[in-house]
């Protein structure tokens, strides 16, 4: 039976559990807890509402309960979220008063961070900013910190927080367990976790169990030299806001290029731009002035955007997980929506783990479709079909 049981956590911890009503383990806990408790470093690839604070939390709690020197630290990227996890901490460990807390996030009063510090807490929780400037002034000491958790580790990468982290992480102990969580995956996060995890136990596990049925799924094979044609094809014979998830900052802003030079109005946003370009582009795909928005996952993530018509997977993403995160985006209460994903030779392995994934979780299996051959006819859908045809 899936329960708490399994797991070897103290009383205390167990009777917390009882206490938060918790009768089992979510997906993330039953991979994660076991994981970090037997001492690895973990990536796990979840995001908020799957139970991933209580994920890290227990096996943190647990270790801490047993090596009385040692301390943790938690860095999430924001205030509210930093919150969050106090919240959660505090709740699994009710009848372990020795493990005391100290928030330290920017925007609170120093003069009260300092007396939490001086409080000797077990585990500290930080946003990167505010941490680096304690650790500047001396008023925090990481030399005990046995276990480190990098939270939401793609919005602290995508809200340039990487030189606070390096920072940070050049005054911790070179011996520790670490625990990264991210929503996504970029391959920014796959330099950040060679340079400071150990062989670590990949999880994933996502928010959504199953693509919703109220999206019509479609796939269309293709090649890398059409890829392009088909794509521009597929805009002008549809209507709608359209979300168009790229897999590199490079590739977003080429095909952002690309579109534009056909007249388009597109949209870009990556963590490569502004937070100021991107509010303009959400807020311009928002009020519908530009009628496609190009993305990579990191910087789609937070946006929210009511009544997105379609979603269009011009790479596939990394984790099979992230497909039914992006399909998501339409089709949303109940609304229909519809979700195309282009795919060439190059993509066969990584489509098969997606329909693997599809079908596990009892979704839908998407559609093979053919290619749109100028069903509304303009300029663009003229122009790529014409240059189709002279390629032969
Ligand atoms: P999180 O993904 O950490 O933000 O957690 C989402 C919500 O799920 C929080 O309100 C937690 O209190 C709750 N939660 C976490 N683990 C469990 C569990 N095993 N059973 C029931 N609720 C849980």
């Amino acid at each position: 039976m899936n329960s708490f049981s399994q797991f070897d956590l103290p009383e205390a911890i167990h009777k917390a559990l009882k206490a938060l009503d918790y009768k089992e383990p979510t997906p993330v806990q039953t991979q994660a807890i076991p994981a970090a408790l037997s001492g690895k470093d973990i990536i796990a690839t979840a995001q908020t509402g799957t139970g991933k604070t209580a994920a890290f939390s227990i096996p943190i709690a647990t270790q801490l309960l047993t090596k009385n020197d040692t301390t943790a630290l938690v860095i999430a990227p924001t205030r509210e979220l930093a919150q969050q996890i106090e919240a959660t901490w505090r709740g699994l460990t009710k009848f372990c008063p020795e493990l005391r807390v100290a928030c330290i996030m920017g925007g609170a009063s120093y003069s009260g961070q300092l007396k939490q510090l001086a409080r000797r807490p077990r585990l500290i929780i930080a946003t990167p900013g505010r941490l680096v400037d304690h650790l500047q002034q001396r008023t925090v000491n990481m030399s005990k910190v046995s276990f480190l958790v990098l939270d939401e580790a793609d919005r602290m990468l995508d809200m340039g927080f990487a030189p606070q982290l390096n920072q940070i992480m050049r005054m911790l102990p070179k011996t520790r367990q670490t625990l990264l969580f991210s929503a996504t995956w970029e391959n920014s996060l796959d330099q950040l976790s060679k340079k400071y995890l150990n062989q670590p136990v990949r999880i994933a596990v996502g928010a959504t169990s199953r693509a919703a049925g109220t999206i019509e799924q479609t796939t269309i094979f293709t090649n890398h030299r059409e890829k392009n044609d088909v794509l521009l094809d597929e805009l002008n014979s549809t209507e709608g806001s359209v979300l168009i998830f790229v897999r590199t900052k490079i590739r977003t802003d080429k095909l952002a290029r690309y579109l534009y030079s056909f007249g388009l109005k597109v949209g870009c946003i990556h963590g490569g731009r502004t937070q100021g370009q991107r509010n303009t582009a959400l807020a311009s795909f928002r009020d519908g002035k530009v009628r496609i928005l190009v993305a990579t996952d990191v910087a789609a993530r937070g946006i929210d955007v009511a009544d997105i018509a379609h979603v269009i997977n011009y790479d596939l993403p990394q984790v099979p997980e992230d497909y039914i995160h992006r399909i998501g985006r339409t089709g949303r209460a109940g609304t229909t929506g519809k979700a195309l994903s282009l795919l060439t030779p190059e993509d066969r392995q990584q489509w098969s783990d997606i329909a693997k994934f599809l079908k596990k979780t009892g979704s839908t299996i998407p559609t093979p479709r053919k290619i749109v051959e100028k069903v509304r006819l303009s300029p663009v859908a003229e122009d790529a079909s014409q240059r189709r045809a002279q390629r032969g």
